[in-house]
């Protein structure tokens, strides 16, 4: 057994049982039919709903970084949005540090990159809250918690997905600190003591129900949302990245440099968009997986649970009251 698959088994197969049924989702089951559960609760498959059953609702997708959410959970946004969300794309940083040329223009081609990222996942509109790339364990974590909680207050936010703080080894502190600041905001927005001044201002206390965390290292995941329906949606996603990530040409310039060779790889195809689409498919969210340190691809996701593609996550969505249940099955009439 490799090393990633014995911290995986850890993660995923902790001992304590907890209530999995989840709306929408679908216990998995081992070959012997037996449920699997984390100390979180059962793991659940998130399947492809028909028509729209979320229509009314709205979800943040959060990321330091214009390329975050297309990698490692472009699939689940889109099937959100297809299944009737309202969505909305939030960047933390302004990406300064990464494509070619200036950091000036490295923060323009990738606030452009951003807005076809949005485009690509059927998200309304994007909110860039631009603080410095690389630097944001710099910045005060209330002035970011702040602006979360107003957005979410605005746009009267059900959902988040966004980095796992909770996840293991990561190193880049624009997104542990991103994610700190997104989990304590879901809760603070819903109170009446934060940021009181806003209240004034026509918005409403509105606290986030269901947060999909996900992450680039070991996690303690309890969902798996089966992507295979919008595989290639994710697929543009991650090539809108033209500045940074596997979108900007990895496919074509691979093709390019085996031609050199006198070599040619069946699955790059024959010409360059070809090559940009099939490179993605089969290496970045297959076999090469370069983005995911370690971890499971999307395609490995979905083998390990009949799918043929799959992102993971940490769920989590506020406990059914045992109470209201209790008192609706003893409560008599006075
Ligand atoms: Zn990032």
């Amino acid at each position: 057994m490799r090393r990633r698959e014995l911290i995986e088994g850890a993660l995923l197969g902790g001992a304590l049982a907890g209530s999995g049924i989840q709306a929408f989702g679908q216990s998995a089951r081992t070959p012997g039919n037996q449920a699997q559960f984390t100390c979180q609760g059962e793991i659940v498959v998130e399947r492809a709903v028909p028509g729209k059953p979320h229509t009314g609702k709205v979800l943040a997708a959060i990321q330091p970084h214009a390329d975050d959410v297309p990698l490692f959970a472009g699939g689940t946004v889109a099937k959100l949005i297809q299944e009737g969300y309202t969505g909305y794309l939030i960047r933390t940083t302004n990406d300064e540090m990464t494509g070619l040329g200036t950091r000036g223009e490295g923060v323009l081609h990738n606030e452009q990159d951003n807005e076809a990222v949005a485009r690509a996942l059927g998200l309304k509109k994007t909110y860039d809250l631009s603080y410095r790339n690389h630097r944001l364990d710099a910045i005060s974590p209330q002035d970011l918690r702040g602006r979360l909680i107003f957005l979410f207050r605005l746009l009267q936010v059900d959902t988040v997905i966004c980095y796992d703080h909770w996840g293991l080894y990561e190193e880049n502190p624009d997104h542990y600190v991103t994610a700190a600041a997104v989990e304590s905001a879901c809760w603070m927005a819903g109170m009446d003591k934060d940021y009181p001044e806003h209240f004034e201002a026509g918005l409403k206390p509105h606290g986030v129900k269901e947060k999909y965390y996900f992450a680039r290292g070991p996690q303690i995941a309890n969902r798996i949302v089966d992507i295979s329906s919008v595989i290639d949606q994710k697929v543009e996603a991650i090539r809108a990245n033209v500045t940074q990530g596997p979108g900007g040409g990895n496919g074509a310039q691979l093709r390019a440099r085996l031609q050199a060779r006198g070599l040619r790889l069946a699955d790059l195809g024959s010409d360059d968009e070809t090559a940009s689409r099939n490179y993605i498919k089969r290496f970045v969210l297959d076999y090469d997986s370069l983005y995911q340190r370690g971890v499971p691809s999307d395609r490995e996701i979905g083998a390990r649970y009949g799918l043929e593609w799959a992102e993971r996550f940490h769920y989590i969505r506020p406990a059914e009251s045992r109470l209201e249940a209790y008192i609706s099955r003893h409560a008599v009439a006075l």
